[in-house]
């Protein structure tokens, strides 16, 4: 990416980021400072250079391979959702995509592990990340249905595709009073469900209808 084409972008783009928070508080996000660190994230640099242009759009946009970066409006709830109880330290991501949703989150927590099936995807937002020098994150290939046990147990984990049902090997690697924020459910009818892991199992909260490309097993280089 040459920096004429940062450049370009940025001259129009403070005003454009403003329309889109303004937006977001309008569809109901109350988060401060969900909303400051999205003003102030660059959303273009995490899609395709013909897309720059609409990256402020309150729209998901294809990233290639089949996915899509999601929606801003479901980034914005999804933080909101897994940060409203408290700072979260530890926090798992599970489908990186194009980054953007690690990037939010490395600015609001302490540590972000994000893992990704498809390679070239993972490749590419790692690129993203350190382009923006964030130093909190570590990426990894992996199916993450199977979360990441190595650095366990997770104060926070958000999932980015919709599994069928609730992944228990998720709620096993979140700690006690830890919550999960993710779509459940199969194609055109998701909903977004917050865990909160207790004592003896977890909570469910059910949430809004959402849409969200599959949870999928295995990897793909
Ligand atoms: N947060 C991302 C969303 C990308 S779409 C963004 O805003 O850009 C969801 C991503 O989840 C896709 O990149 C897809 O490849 C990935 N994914 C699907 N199943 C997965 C699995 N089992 N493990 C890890 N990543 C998975």
């Amino acid at each position: 990416m040459n920096s004429a084409h940062h450049r370009g972008i940025g001259m129009t783009s403070m005003r454009t980021r403003n329309r889109l928070i303004e937006r977001l508080r309008d569809e109901g996000i109350k988060s401060q400072g969900v909303l400051e660190v999205m003003r102030n994230t660059p959303r273009h640099i995490f899609v395709e250079e013909a897309l720059a242009s609409r990256a402020y759009e309150d729209t998901a946009l294809p990233i290639g391979l089949g996915q899509t970066i999601s929606q801003p409006y479901i980034v914005a709830r999804m933080t909101e959702l897994l940060l409203e109880d408290g700072p979260l330290d530890n926090v798992l991501e599970v489908g990186t995509g194009s980054g953007y949703q690690t990037a939010i989150l490395a600015q609001m927590v302490g540590r972000v592990y994000s893992v990704e099936r498809i390679e070239p995807l993972l490749e590419q937002a790692r690129g993203r990340l350190r382009e923006m020098g964030l130093k909190n994150v570590r990426l990894k290939l992996s199916d993450g249905g199977m979360g990441l046990p190595e650095y366990a147990p997770y104060d926070g984990i958000m999932v980015t595709a919709a599994p069928a049902g609730i992944p228990l090997a998720l709620v096993d690697q979140l700690q006690e009073g830890g919550r999960m924020v993710l779509p459940v459910g199969a194609d055109r009818d998701q909903i977004l469900v917050k865990v909160t892991k207790t004592e003896d199992g977890y909570e469910k909260e059910m949430l809004e209808r959402v849409i969200f490309v599959p949870l999928l097993g295995g990897v793909q280089r």
